[in-house]
């Protein structure tokens, strides 16, 4: 499974020459007439990629040292033709979907498994690496937490990226209910007393437990609960306030019988809800605070500046969301203006890029929660991009800055190196 550091890396990570290969296989079900075809569409893309590679190589040797360039394209084609043959066995029902991120040019190779769940397979080349479908499946999958509980055990599960594992079991034995009973009629409300006050420190100690994972572990980001309502009425008075925050939702469930498809159906369910709900709010909340002038901003131009000043707290853009914007070769501005020359450093603006892609791998670098919002109308009119400022620096329009001026932030970059750490990624 893919963790932070690997997807800082793949943010970090340019090839000059655009040898940057990004490729996402998403496997077909079984019986679907198209599952024969993967591999001719891979060996497809494997060509359309070359002839791009040809073309780019053929335009930029003028100045470029022949035999060098011929280099860089020999090592993609190697790139390429381990891709086709990697499709090729990836065939078969495979549960899993899969990700390739290469670079011969600069020996670099890494594959990542996901879920299935990406919208399609695509080969892409580029100086960075595509990283959106990769966000998309983050966003849908932050680090979760799920706890089932009784009045004696708790189990601890995480989900991640799709993947259900179980992290701890605890037990707490309890006094058996008439085990003084042969002691000539000991009290048995005593015992009862007894029971009932094991069942709450362990309910007690499972509070705190949660309340160090969520806040000062931070193993996870959010949770979900599953328990009998009878328990939940019991446990939910021992949670700390910042545990209540964080629970996303609760289902029914027995400790002991629960199958793990059932924990794992029953919490994306919970989770997709809560996504949608949250993603929601925040669009509203942007859309509002951009009104009245204060915390949001809406419209690419607006956006694009407030990344570079730092501000940003939340980025929301259209799921299908595609703007042009012109890139310095000096300092990385993005301009929405097609100029020729950056207005932040004066050097030549390099080409012209889809912005959503573009500001993706600072997105990343600055730990920017990020969510794509579907179909909505009002945010469809302010140019389906718009973000939530943390703070509104002093407007003044000479102040031009290029992104990579703009300090990441310290505090939650390197923690635990979990893809849910990212909380932000999400697909609304
Ligand atoms: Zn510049």
């Amino acid at each position: 499974m893919i963790t932070q550091e690997q997807i800082h890396e793949l943010a970090e990570f340019e090839d000059p020459s655009a040898c940057a290969l990004s490729f996402y296989f998403q496997p077909t079900p079984p019986r679907n007439k198209a599952h024969k075809e993967e591999a001719i569409l891979t060996k497809d893309l494997a060509r359309e990629a070359m002839r791009q590679l040809e073309t780019r190589t053929n335009s930029s040797s003028a100045g470029d040292s022949n035999n060098k360039s011929k280099d860089k394209f020999e090592s993609a084609r190697a790139d390429l033709d381990r891709i086709v043959r990697l499709s090729q066995d990836l065939r078969g029902a495979r549960p899993r979907a899969k990700a390739v991120f290469a670079c011969g040019a600069q020996g670099f190779w890494r594959e990542y498994d996901l879920p299935a769940q990406l919208s399609g397979t695509q080969l892409v080349v580029n100086r960075h690496f595509h990283l959106k479908p990769l966000a998309q499946l983050l966003g849908a999958f932050p680090s979760l937490g799920i706890v089932l509980i009784d009045r004696h055990r708790a189990r601890l599960f995480d989900l991640r990226l799709g993947e259900l594992s179980e992290r701890m079991d605890f037990f707490h034995a309890l006094s058996r209910r008439g085990r003084g009973d042969g002691f000539g009629g000991y009290d048995a409300g005593h015992i009862e007393r007894r029971v009932a006050d094991e069942a709450r420190q362990h309910f007690t100690f499972i509070a705190e437990f949660l309340r160090d994972a969520l806040d000062k572990k931070g193993m996870f980001e959010n949770w979900i609960v599953g328990c009998q309502d009878i328990h939940w009425s019991q446990f939910e008075p021992q949670l700390h306030p910042y545990a209540k925050q964080k629970l996303l939702g609760r289902f029914t469930a027995e400790v002991a019988h629960v199958s793990n498809e059932e924990i794992r159906s029953r919490a994306e369910k919970i989770l997709a809800d809560g996504q949608e709900r949250h993603c929601e709010e925040v669009v509203r909340e942007t859309l509002n605070q951009a009104r009245h002038n204060a915390r949001g901003v809406t419209g690419l131009r607006r956006v694009l500046r407030s990344l570079e000043l730092g501000e940003v707290q939340t980025l929301l853009v259209g799921q299908n969301y595609h703007s042009q914007a012109v890139e310095c070769s000096g300092c990385g501005h993005l301009d929405a203006h097609l100029v020729n020359f950056c207005p932040a450093c004066g050097r030549q603006t390099r080409e012209v890029v889809d912005v959503g892609e573009a500001i993706l791998p600072w997105v990343i670098r600055h730990d920017i929660e990020l969510f794509y919002v579907k179909d909505d109308p009002e945010f469809d009119k302010v140019g389906n991009i718009a973000a939530l400022l943390r703070f509104r620096s002093e407007q003044n329009s000479n102040n031009v800055r290029s992104i990579a001026d703009v300090p990441p932030k310290p505090s939650v970059s390197r923690r635990a190196g979990l893809v849910g750490r990212y909380r932000g990624l999400a697909s609304g």
